[in-house]
């Protein structure tokens, strides 16, 4: 895997694929900075290399050219987070993108405007990937968010760079924390997975069967999983369509040896709601009319032990509805488990669409090993498939 420390890029032009799809709020202002900052060590190595830097990336999902999802909001964010003024250029190929990198001197920043504004981004078109591969001398992918899809700036782009390419910081910390947690990893491995729905997750259980002792089950989807088992849930969400596919992972989770954790208490609402009753019953003995929105006391206490007892954990998926706050108590504990057990010297990541919103939420994305940045990407690479993005750097 060649990353940016095996390129000197004195002199170069890197042409980096980062992923500033960052949300804007309706002054276009950037409401959540991660992004931008996570690809920051990546334009400094260039710059600080003697190289220069330019940026191409997508913003939201535009029906052709919408100035609502111009990269030039951003212009002013980006320059404040990597210290150097960013140039912008309204378009991303044609003759004005290229006499503008021309123009590029070493030690600055271009940025290039959404490349979705060209439907052939998305469709992958050979042409306009080649067009844009004429605008660096080395390119870098570094964006896991997008890293999924075979896009023309993700993938299609690396077959015209055949050796001048490398995965950029943030992509290679992506895969080796990713690695870390499914090939190399120090045992008992643990995996925590909530979230509302089994059907988004069955292929990342199926996958990591292999790869774990014990799997926590939490938030939502545990109730399918309950009532195969002959649990009373009440009115709980379920996926009835996916009983049978529940009782396979049960049955695959026993052959393989892995252990399956299910909550054993719940805190359950006589409505959806924030100003629900609440009370606690056994996991498997729900009323009708109560559903179950948050992992019990008991549970809670268990799922911090078996988490204690990991050297590497993977959380994907909250335990409960944290966006209310009388739901959100078992997610909190199970983050807090997570930190302290990061604390003791195991390694752990958070990844994958909600619990990341969590971690931040809580204030715990700094006790964590990883967080992941790629939601999609994050859910396809534990899922064990190969993203089109990383596969097309390797050949
Ligand atoms: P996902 O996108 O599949 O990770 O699901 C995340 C969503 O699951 C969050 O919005 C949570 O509010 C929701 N969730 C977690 N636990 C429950 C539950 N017990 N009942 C309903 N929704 C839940």
């Amino acid at each position: 895997m060649k990353t940016l420390n095996d390129i000197n890029f004195e002199n170069k032009k890197a042409l980096i694929r980062v992923d500033f799809n960052v949300p804007l709020n309706a002054d276009f202002k950037v409401t959540d900075t991660t992004r931008i900052e996570a690809a920051k060590p990546t334009i400094l190595k260039v710059l600080e290399d003697g190289g220069s830097a330019i940026l191409m990336s997508h913003l939201g999902r535009p029906k052709g050219v919408e100035e609502k999802f111009s990269l030039k909001h951003i212009v002013n964010t980006v320059s404040e987070i990597i210290g150097v003024q960013v140039k912008f250029i309204g378009n991303c190929i044609g003759e004005d993108v290229e006499k503008a990198v021309a123009e590029l001197e070493n030690g600055e920043v271009l940025l290039l405007e959404n490349l979705r504004f060209h439907p052939e981004e998305k469709a992958g078109d050979k042409d306009f990937a080649e067009k844009l591969s004429r605008l660096g001398d080395v390119y870098v992918n570094d964006a896991f968010g997008t890293a999924h899809r075979a896009h023309a700036s993700t993938t299609i782009i690396a077959q015209f760079f055949s050796e001048n390419k490398c995965f950029g910081f943030l992509l290679a910390k992506e895969i080796e924390s990713l690695n870390a947690v499914l090939s190399d990893s120090k045992k008992p491995v643990t995996a925590i997975i909530g979230g509302a729905k089994v059907s988004s997750k069955i292929d990342v259980i199926k996958n990591i069967l292999d790869k774990v002792d014990n799997i926590i089950i939490g938030g939502g989807m545990a109730y399918t999983f309950i009532k195969v088992k002959g649990g009373k849930i009440g009115d709980s969400i379920c996926e009835d369509d996916k009983l049978d596919v529940a009782q396979e992972i049960l049955n695959l989770a026993l052959a393989k040896g892995v252990k399956i954790y299910l909550p054993v208490d719940v805190l359950a609402a006589d409505s959806f709601s924030e100003d629900a009753n609440t009370d606690v019953f056994p996991a498997n003995d729900i009323p009708d009319g109560w559903q179950g929105l948050d992992a019990g006391p008991k549970t809670n206490v268990a799922f911090s032990y078996i988490i204690a007892d990991s050297k590497t954990i993977l959380w994907n998926g909250p335990i409960g509805v944290f966006e209310m706050e009388k739901f959100a108590k078992g997610t909190i504990e199970l983050g807090n488990a997570i930190a302290d057990a990061t604390a003791d010297g195991a390694f752990s990541l958070v990844g994958g669409g909600d619990s990341v919103a969590a971690v931040k939420q809580f204030g715990l994305a700094n006790k964590v090993s990883y967080v992941s940045t790629g939601g999609g990407a994050m859910l396809e690479m534990l899922e064990g498939k190969t993203l089109p993005g990383i596969e097309a750097m390797l050949k």
